[in-house]
């Protein structure tokens, strides 16, 4: 990016940073998540960091945000209330040490040592004590000036009312709710009829900005102090605490001191693996340079301090640009638009695509190339495209529209009726013979070992293979003599290939990559066939006769079946492999249909259904009025809802072990 381009970014991100800012912190309102927020604000501050000429005061990377209400009394902080730069990554971190280290002292350098913190998800409150007895509290507000909010902060319990001290003291510290308290009240919003509040920071915000503190009172808010501003000799910022402690202020246990940078960065991922057992949310960790004296001389740069960071945890969503839309040939043929993104971090991973399912998405979010996004990772597997920011485009940004022809082969595209994707008629068409390949040996089909994209792309592109049943045929020579391919690696290519010529009739269905036959329905053709055979004679009504089994999948399948290359390909791979039906061992859950919603803790779904199918039951991916149980797991989805709805049996975790032991 050129600096004129830079300068023009820097200005819609400033907007659209404060817009945002405004109304999460000053009307406790949000339309976009903190994670998406906190992503655009460290765009910004890295070009700031890369042009610094262009940084102005007004910046939010520069302010901290907010405005006191009109509706309450202004205090003025004798200090600043600062806030703190984010990290989200380990090379952030060491951006910030190259950042600070250069400033302090050479004989100081090798001293370095640190306080971490838990980043509560809360709300920044400043305390003062006059002759033992808290005078004000008052919120961050623009950093300068806060908003009095004294007698709310009275009825927090955490929060010492008196203090056997007689000096001026100035304390700062976080206020916030925990879990529980969070469920609790939005319960309670529910049966008033008033809307939920989207997180624990925006319910603590806004319980103790109400201008009834009786309100404030019947929400058990708590507090942690973690700030001293009164000279008590304190050395060290772990000092502070100590001190805080010993004047009766509620101070995090889980904070730490740190000797090393290593340390800190295993403090965070500690962290995240334990934030569940903590009963309040935390987004992060807080590092602070633990001797106060260079934390002093580091100073403040625009809002932050250089002696601090925020280090946050893996962001669910983050905002980055979609620099072009591709279309990808799927295995049976339909064309998928994909977002190629500028890499990305999203819980903690680097994404580089997104699927964009059809034209329609594209249409409904509204989305151009060029755009700025909000990107998520769906039940936290699948990238996805969550908004579209229109506010920051440039005017170069382009509409995409779908090609006329298939990228791979060049056939003209169909659409067919009752179906919003377009396809590739051509059965030969390499692109899709390629995918339906890549299915072919997947987990869920053969699950042949060592198989993956790349060396199925070589032995098609070498002519090794035509079809997947060559797969079988395949020697040991045949491989090593490719580029590149040990012939170790061979040997064990062709063993794994070897071990899987055994298949139960509902994989084999489902490997043979048949339009809209997923894993459930081929257990159900497996079911009602019983063998190969049976499929290959039946007529199209048969198959409408299979509960589950709609007009769309049953005409699919016996096209399928129709169609004489299939048939061909189909007795070539008979040859190769035996196909099992294995009876259920057990017919204790015969009748009963089972669907699974969240993840459990004991095994993986697939594993529960395997475990349900053994015993006979049946396994569905929707709940309807034929549903016997809906197992509900951790972060349930809709159907959850749904069963509630129609009255179909819940089962917890346990319930469900109880059943299948
Ligand atoms: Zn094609």
């Amino acid at each position: 990016m050129d600096k004129q381009q830079a300068k023009q970014r820097i200005k819609k991100l400033r907007e659209t940073v404060n817009h945002h800012r405004y109304l999460y912190h000053v009307l406790d309102k949000q339309e976009i998540s903190d994670s998406a927020l906190d992503s655009l604000k460290k765009e910004l501050f890295d070009l700031e960091q890369q042009f610094p000429d262009l940084i102005t005061p007004d910046s939010p990377t520069q302010r901290v945000a907010g405005k006191p209400l009109k509706e309450f009394k202004k205090i003025k902080h004798g200090q600043r209330m600062i806030s703190f730069n984010d990290a989200f990554s380990k090379e952030d971190m060491e951006d910030w040490r190259t950042r600070f280290i250069k400033l302090v002292p050479e004989n100081q350098k090798n001293q370095i040592d640190y306080y971490c913190e838990l980043k509560i998800d809360g709300l920044a409150i400043e305390l003062i004590y006059k002759n033992g007895f808290l005078q004000t509290g008052s919120t961050r507000g623009d950093g300068n000036v806060g908003e009095d909010i004294t007698e709310n902060l009275k009825t927090v319990e955490a929060i010492p009312l008196k203090i056997e001290n007689k000096k001026d003291i100035i304390v700062r510290g976080e206020v916030f709710i925990t879990k529980k308290e969070f469920e609790r009240i939005n319960k309670e919003q529910k049966e008033k009829g008033l809307p939920a509040y989207a997180n624990p920071r925006n319910i603590a915000a806004g319980s103790v900005r109400q201008l009834d503190p009786k309100v404030t009172a019947s929400r058990k808010l708590d507090s942690f102090a973690y700030e001293l501003l009164t000279d008590f000799g304190q050395i060290t910022h772990e000092d502070k605490h100590k001190i805080l402690k010993d004047l009766g202020f509620k101070t995090n246990k889980h904070n730490k001191y740190c000797k090393s940078f290593e340390e800190v960065l295993q403090f965070r991922e500690h962290w995240i693996k334990e934030r569940e057992k903590l009963d309040y949310e935390i987004d992060g960790t807080v590092v602070i340079i633990n001797n106060n004296e260079i934390f002093e001389k580091l100073g403040i740069v625009g809002k932050a301090p250089r002696g601090a960071i925020a280090y946050k945890f893996p962001q669910a969503e983050a905002t980055t640009k979609v620099l072009d839309i591709k279309v990808q040939v799927g295995r049976t043929g339909a064309m998928t638009p994909v977002a190629i993104l500028e890499p990305v971090q999203v819980t903690g991973i680097t994404i580089t695509r997104a699927t964009l399912h059809n034209e329609d998405e594209i249409k409904r979010l509204g989305l151009k190339i060029g755009d700025t996004v909000i990107v998520g990772r769906a039940g936290d597997v699948i990238p996805d495209i969550m908004k579209v920011l229109p506010e920051l485009r440039t005017g170069k940004e382009k509409n995409f529209k779908m090609p006329e022809k298939c990228p791979s082969c060049g056939t003209k595209l169909i659409k067919t009726e009752g179906e919003v994707l377009l396809r590739c008629p051509n059965k030969n068409c390499f692109a899709q013979k390629r995918r339906n390949f890549y299915h072919f040996v997947s987990r869920t089909a053969f699950n042949i070992d060592g198989l993956g994209p790349k060396i199925i792309d070589r032995l098609l592109d070498e002519g090794l293979v035509q079809d997947p049943s060559d797969l079988f045929e395949l020697k040991e020579g045949d491989v090593k003599n490719l580029e590149r391919f040990a012939e170790k690696s061979a040997e064990n290519l062709i063993k794994s290939i070897q071990q899987k010529t055994e298949i139960t009739l509902a994989k084999f269905i489902y490997a043979l990559g048949i339009r809209n036959i997923g894993e459930e329905t081929a257990i159900d053709l497996a079911k009602y066939f019983g063998n190969i055979k049976k499929i290959r004679e039946a007529e199209l009504e048969e198959f409408d006769k299979i509960i589950d089994i709609g007009p769309v999948v049953s005409r699919s399948v016996f096209d399928w079946f129709q169609d004489k290359d299939n048939l061909n390909f189909l007795d070539k791979l008979e040859k190769q492999v035996k196909i099992t039906n294995p009876k259920p061992a057990s017919k204790k859950l015969e009748g009963r249909t089972f669907v699974l919603t969240g993840s459990l803790e004991t095994m993986s779904r697939d594993e529960a259904r395997a475990k349900i199918r053994e015993l006979g039951g049946d396994t569905s991916e929707s709940v309807s009025s034929k549903t016997s149980y809906v197992v509900v797991g951790l972060e349930p989805g809709s159907k959850a809802e749904k069963a509630k709805k129609i009255g179909v049996k819940i089962l917890d975790e346990q319930e469900f072990l109880k059943i299948i032991s």
